[in-house]
């Protein structure tokens, strides 16, 4: 009895290592350069979301560099449970605000609350639990299809992992493969679009189901098409239950229907509002819709032309 039950704690135990680096992994490939700096307090507790996701910025001040200044002095409030969109010029802290928010690194000064804790306060594995993640670019395991979206819950049962690839529309896809789920992906794997790792990707998040939803939308344009489908993708994840969801966007297009539209300039908040309430202020908002309008509509009519001749 003895000698056979070594071996069986044995393999629980790489188990539960292997469990545990695919968390790390998870960890290092959500957000990329995760700080190691970044440590839990001994009493850390659970996040407890007692107001389904409230997040609130209060007087933050972030560099990179501690002489290169990010951000400024942001204070702004993301309603729990809403759709909310961060836009701004190129470089004024976007995706930096999304690097705060799931600790890969530490505000310099002011603090950040999920419903009234300060994220410092909460335990590293509660926080990032709780948070879902769509990079820019999505990253992919060197494993089969199956592992790469079973890493978003590892409890899940294939069969909810079909369920998850079903609703982000690439069920049909993966069993069209010769492998199936069991296709190999990533670097040394099967070849697949932008668009289908987006939609493993989507997969992923439904597994995982977090009531915190942040959307890195790629600087590089996706075709509009693709770019459409997903986010019809995300927009049916986010109808079936309240839930804080960020969007990082570019493309103003993709976030006009927001809740809330917050518009950073130089690491500051400079305006807040839906986007008629935006359009109607005349502002900055107002100026990059009316520049990204004008350039999409010469991008169509060359289109046009082109088709013609
Ligand atoms: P974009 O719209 O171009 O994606 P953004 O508003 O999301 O930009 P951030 O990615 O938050 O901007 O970057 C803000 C500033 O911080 C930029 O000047 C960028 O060069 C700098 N920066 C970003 N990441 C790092 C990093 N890991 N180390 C040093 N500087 C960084």
């Amino acid at each position: 009895v003895f000698q056979l039950s070594v071996p069986l704690n044995f393999l629980g135990s790489v188990y539960r290592e292997l469990r545990q680096s695919l968390l790390d992994m998870e960890t290092l490939f959500n957000l990329q350069k995760v700080n190691v700096a970044i440590k839990e307090k001994p009493d850390a507790k659970a996040l407890q979301l007692t107001k389904g996701g409230e997040i609130r910025f209060e007087n933050v001040d972030f560099g990179y560099y501690p002489d290169r200044p990010i951000l400024r002095n942001l204070s702004v409030t993301i309603p729990a449970g809403k759709k909310v969109a961060v836009v701004g010029p190129s470089g004024c802290g976007k995706s930096t605000l999304l690097r705060l928010l799931f600790r890969s690194y530490d505000t310099q000064s002011g603090r950040i609350f999920i419903d009234d804790q300060d994220i410092r306060d909460v335990s590293l594995d509660s926080l990032r639990r709780s948070i879902g993640v769509v990079p820019q670019d999505t990253p992919l395991f060197n494993d089969t299809v199956f592992l790469n979206i079973h890493y978003g819950n590892l409890a899940a049962t294939p069969e909810q992992v079909h369920e998850a690839a079903r609703r982000a529309h690439i069920h049909d896809k993966i069993e069209s493969w010769p492998h199936g789920y069991e296709t190999k992906v990533g670097e040394r794997g099967l070849m697949i679009s932008g668009g289908e790792k987006q939609r493993l990707a989507v997969s992923r998040l439904i597994l995982k189901d977090p009531p915190l939803l942040f959307f890195d939308e790629a600087t590089s344009a996706l075709d509009t098409h693709t770019e459409q489908t997903l986010m019809a993708n995300i927009n049916e994840i986010l109808r079936d239950k309240a839930r804080t969801s960020v969007f990082v966007a570019h493309r103003l297009r993709t976030i006009y229907d927001a809740d809330l539209i917050i518009v950073l300039k130089e690491g500051s908040v400079v305006e807040t509002g839906t986007h008629r309430e935006l359009l109607e202020r005349g502002g900055l908002y107002s100026e990059l819709w009316t520049a990204q309008e004008l350039s999409m509509r010469e991008e169509e009519e060359k289109e046009e032309k082109e088709k013609v001749t």
